[in-house]
């Protein structure tokens, strides 16, 4: 992240927007302007193309993508059914985030300026469809910490660190890729949490800390992570494009 830790103070007043996200995603909060100079550049000044562009992405990802799919289908199950024109939304993102997920409206925001590929996209979609499962099922509270930390574990455990350690396959024994894991995990995690929350990085980390063992352990809905020498690997690593890491 940038160098604002600095400037943090020791506890967070979770009362002010800003301090949780919402200055991320300009145009939730209507304070999106565009900018003579990223008009000049060629950066602005195509947002209704790029939206046009990143909502074809994401109805292919729907199309298509497996575990996209599988998201959609543990969420109607769960009563929280999917619409995309209601539950998912291009905008155009501060070039931070590539996409983020909106409790307030029940949305989720794929960043047409940052997130173009359909391996990116997809990516997203499934990390912010985790969030929105534990948002539909596990009463989660995005102002608190903890709740934030855990859904962001999950969210690492299911998707991201699954691909990476498949990745490290024969390079490392088994054990050892369980540890590598989990450290994958918490580091994601905490990245995460840091990128949405104007928190010290020693308060994020202990929030992730905290509730580490429990929802680690939570693989719910996609119950698959990715073992040693197991078929998981080579399925993990054929699906690595959807998660935008190959
Ligand atoms: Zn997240």
């Amino acid at each position: 992240m940038d160098n604002t830790n600095t400037k943090k103070t020791e506890t967070t007043n979770f009362n002010n927007p800003s301090d949780w996200g919402y200055d991320l995603y300009p145009e939730r909060k209507g304070s999106f302007k565009r900018s003579l100079t990223g008009i000049l550049t060629g950066t602005e000044g195509n947002e209704a193309a790029d939206r046009m562009r990143c909502e074809k992405t994401v109805y292919k990802c729907f199309k298509t993508g497996k575990l996209v799919q599988l998201m959609a289908g543990a969420l109607k199950a769960s009563g929280c059914e999917i619409d995309l024109r209601r539950h998912i939304v291009c905008e155009v993102c501060d070039p931070k985030v590539s996409g983020g997920y909106d409790p307030e409206l029940n949305q989720i925001v794929v960043c047409q300026n940052s997130s173009k590929s359909e391996g990116i996209v997809h990516g997203i979609l499934v990390h912010e469809m985790i969030h929105m499962f534990d948002f539909c099922n596990n009463n989660v509270d995005f102002k608190n910490i903890d709740h934030l930390a855990c859904t962001e574990i999950r969210a690492a455990n299911l998707t991201h660190c699954s691909f990476l350690s498949a990745m490290l396959q024969g390079d490392v024994s088994p054990w050892n890729i369980k540890a590598k894991h989990q450290e994958c995990v918490k580091a994601k995690a905490l990245e995460s949490v840091l990128a949405v929350r104007k928190v010290t990085i020693k308060e994020a980390l202990e929030a992730v800390e905290r509730v580490f063992p429990k929802c680690y352990r939570d693989l719910e809905p996609i119950g698959r992570r990715v073992k040693a020498n197991s078929l998981d690997a080579k399925r993990a690593y054929a699906e690595g494009y959807l998660y935008g890491y190959v």
